[in-house]
C-alpha cells in the first residue's frame, strides 16, 4: 500500500462505541508560553489513533476575540480554516495534518465566543432573572462545549488542549471548568497533562526544575494536580531529575515525560512513544491496549523526509515572511511534498515588497519554482505581479494561492492582453479593468469577523487540463478564505489568449484554477491548498509543484 492514502479515510475502523464513556485528557501550559502544546496534543492523539482509537483534540483559546480570523498574523499566525468555514487557531492545522481527519468550529473555541453565548442568552432572557457570573454561567458553557464533540461523533478519547500558560488571568475560568469536569467524571475518565519548560543554565551545566515546581503549584491552587508532566528541555533528563520532578511535583515517576528538542516536529510522535506517554496515559484513563502502534506509514514519511535524494529551491513571495508562522500550512505542505518526491525543498521566504523592477530577475531567476503567497490589502501587490511576469515570460514553475491567483489573472489582464489599468479592485476600486472583483455577495459588508467566502466549496475541472491530470478526478472540493473573484466578463478574452480557467465552481459558475496552457506549469488557485495536505496525504498540487520545480531544475542544469 503507498503510505500516503485518501485524505478523510478513518485510519482504522470504528469500533462499536454505544456503552463507551468518553475519555478526557486535558493538556495545559506552564512556564513560558510556544512550548508546542498542539505538538504535543497532537502526537499522542496520532499515537492513540495508530493504536485504532477513535480520538479528536479541540483547542480553548482564552482570547476575546471570538475566532482568529480578525487577527493579523504577525500576532497570531495563520488562520486556519475548516471545510465548515470556521477561522481557526493554526494548532488545528497539526492536528490535522497528524490525524488526517478533519477538525470543524467544535474544536476550536474562544473566550469570545463563551461570552457571546452567555450573553445572548442573557438577553433573550434564558436566565430567567438570575445574576449571570462566571461561575457557573461561564464555566458551564466552557464545559458545554468541551464535551460537545463526545456526542457529535463518538469519540472515544477527546484531548482539550487549552491556550495559554497557567497563572495567566484569563485562563482561570477554564482551569476552573477542568476541575469541575474531573468531578463529574473522576479520575478515571479525565486525565491532565501539564506541559512544562526545563531551562538549562549553561553557567551551572544543570537543568531546573524549580520553574515547573512553581508552575504545578499554581496549577493546584485551581484545584488541579496533573497526571502527567511532559517536559520541554534542550538536554535529556537524568534518572535524578526525574525523580525530583515526580517528587516536587507529587505524579508517578513513569509519568514525568522528556520531550526533548526535535529536529521536526513529525518526530515527536516517535519521542513520545519511546517515553511511553501513550501507555501512561491508556494506563491511568484504564483503557485497554487494542493494538501495538500502527506507525508504518508514519516512519516511512520520516524515513523518506530525513534521506532526501534531490533538492529544490522554491521562492515563497509574501508579506508576512517575518513570522514563518504566518504561512505555517504552506511551508507544512512543502515538507509532506518534499518527503513522497524524496525531495528537499529548500524555500525561500522573498519579501515582495523588496522587490523592484531592476532586482527582480537577479532575486528570482536562481529558484526552481516560485509561489506567490495569499494575502490581503495593497501593500507588496506591485511584487507580487512582476513575480508571476517573470515566472509566466521564462517559464519557471508559478503556483498561486488566493492572492497570488489573483496576482496571476491581473498580470496576464495587464500585459497579454494589454488592459492597461487591469486591477482588483481591492487594489484600485476604480480601475475600468477590474479582473479581479468582489463577489456580489459581498457587497455591501462591512464587518470583519467571519464574514468572507469560507470553508469547502465543489470544483469542478476541466477534462484534460494541468489540474485534472494532477487531481487525477474531475470533482474536488477545497477550502476558502476569500472576498474577491475572477471576473467572469473578461473569461472568453482570458482564454481565447492562453489562460484557461480550469477549475469551475459548478453551483455558482466561480473560477477556482486558472493555468496557462502554453507554460509546463502555471497555476494559480482561488482556495487553500494548503489547508489540506498531511503527512498521509500530501496535497496533489504541491506534490506537482516540486516534481515541476525538480524537472525544471534538471533542465536548467543540462
Ligand atoms: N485579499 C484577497 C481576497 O480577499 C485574497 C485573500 C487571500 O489570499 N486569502 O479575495
Amino acid at each position: 500500500m503507498p503510505w500516503f492514502r485518501q485524505f478523510y479515510l478513518p485510519l482504522h475502523p470504528v469500533v462499536n462505541t454505544s456503552s463507551m464513556i468518553t475519555k478526557y485528557i486535558f493538556v495545559t501550559g506552564g512556564v513560558t508560553s510556544s512550548l508546542g502544546k498542539g505538538i504535543i496534543a497532537a502526537s499522542l492523539a496520532k499515537l492513540l489513533q495508530a493504536r485504532g482509537f477513535k480520538v479528536t483534540i479541540q483547542k480553548f483559546d482564552p482570547y476575546i476575540n471570538v475566532d482568529p480570523g480578525t487577527l493579523n498574523p504577525y500576532e497570531h499566525g495563520e488562520c486556519y480554516v475548516t471545510d465548515d468555514g470556521a477561522e481557526t487557531d493554526l494548532d488545528l492545522g497539526h492536528y490535522e495534518r497528524f490525524l488526517n481527519t478533519p477538525t470543524s468550529s467544535a474544536n476550536n473555541v474562544t473566550t469570545g465566543k463563551i461570552y457571546q453565548t452567555v450573553i445572548n442568552k442573557e438577553r433573550a432572557g434564558d436566565y430567567l432573572g438570575k445574576t449571570v457570573q462566571v461561575i457557573p454561567h461561564i464555566t458551564d458553557e466552557i464545559k458545554r462545549r468541551m464535551r460537545l464533540l463526545e456526542k457529535e461523533a463518538n469519540y472515544e478519547i477527546i484531548i482539550t488542549e487549552i491556550g495559554g500558560t497557567v497563572g495567566d488571568i484569563e485562563s482561570l475560568p477554564y482551569l476552573e471548568a477542568i476541575r469541575q469536569i474531573r468531578r463529574d467524571l473522576g479520575s478515571d475518565h479525565t486525565l491532565v497533562i501539564h506541559l512544562t519548560l526545563i531551562p538549562y543554565l549553561s553557567a551551572a551545566k544543570e537543568l531546573k526544575t524549580k520553574p515547573t515546581q512553581h508552575s504545578v503549584k499554581e496549577l493546584l491552587q485551581t484545584g488541579i494536580q496533573p497526571d502527567i508532566l511532559v517536559c520541554r528541555t534542550e538536554h535529556s533528563l537524568s534518572k535524578e531529575i526525574r525523580e525530583k520532578l515526580a517528587l516536587f511535583c507529587n505524579v508517578e515517576k513513569e509519568a514525568v515525560i522528556e520531550a526533548i528538542d526535535a529536529h521536526t516536529i513529525y518526530d515527536v510522535p516517535i519521542l513520545m512513544l519511546k517515553e511511553k506517554l501513550d501507555k501512561t496515559v491508556l494506563r491511568k484513563l484504564h483503557l485497554k491496549h487494542k493494538n501495538e502502534p500502527d506507525l508504518v506509514l508514519w516512519k516511512e514519511f520520516l524515513g523518506k523526509l530525513k534521506n532526501p535524494t534531490k533538492e529544490v529551491d522554491i521562492a515563497l513571495v509574501g508579506k508576512y515572511n517575518e513570522l514563518p508562522d504566518a504561512y505555517k500550512s504552506i511551508y507544512e505542505s512543502f515538507i509532506h511534498s518534499g518527503a513522497i518526491n524524496e525531495c528537499k525543498v529548500k524555500i525561500t521566504p522573498i519579501h515582495s515588497e523588496t522587490l523592484e523592477i531592476d532586482s527582480i530577475v537577479s532575486t528570482l531567476q536562481q529558484f526552481d519554482g516560485i509561489l506567490v503567497a495569499p494575502g490581503f490589502g495593497e501593500r507588496g501587490i506591485f511584487g507580487k505581479i512582476e513575480a508571476v511576469k517573470l515566472v509566466r515570460e521564462r517559464k519557471i514553475p508559478f503556483f498561486g494561492i488566493c492572492l497570488g491567483m489573483q496576482c496571476a489573472a491581473v498580470e496576464f489582464g495587464k500585459n497579454v492582453l494589454k488592459l492597461k489599468d487591469a486591477a482588483s479592485t481591492e487594489v484600485n476600486p476604480k480601475t475600468t479593468n477590474p479582473v479581479i472583483h468582489l463577489m456580489p455577495d459581498q457587497l455591501g459588508i462591512t464587518a470583519k469577523g467571519g464574514t468572507m467566502r469560507l470553508g469547502a466549496y465543489k470544483c469542478r475541472l476541466a477534462k484534460g487540463s494541468l489540474a485534472h491530470k494532477i487531481y487525477g478526478k474531475q470533482m474536488i472540493e477545497e477550502r476558502h478564505r476569500h472576498r474577491y473573484e475572477f471576473n467572469n466578463d473578461y473569461l472568453e478574452r482570458f482564454e481565447q489568449n492562453g489562460m484557461l480557467a480550469s477549475g469551475i465552481n459548478p453551483d455558482t459558475n466561480l473560477v477556482e484554477i486558472i493555468e496557462l496552457t502554453n507554460h509546463p506549469f502555471f497555476i494559480g488557485v482561488q482556495f487553500h491548498p494548503e489547508l489540506k495536505s498531511t503527512v498521509e496525504n500530501p496535497h496533489p498540487l504541491f506534490v506537482a509543484f516540486v516534481k515541476a520545480a525538480l524537472e525544471y531544475r534538471k533542465q536548467k542544469s543540462s
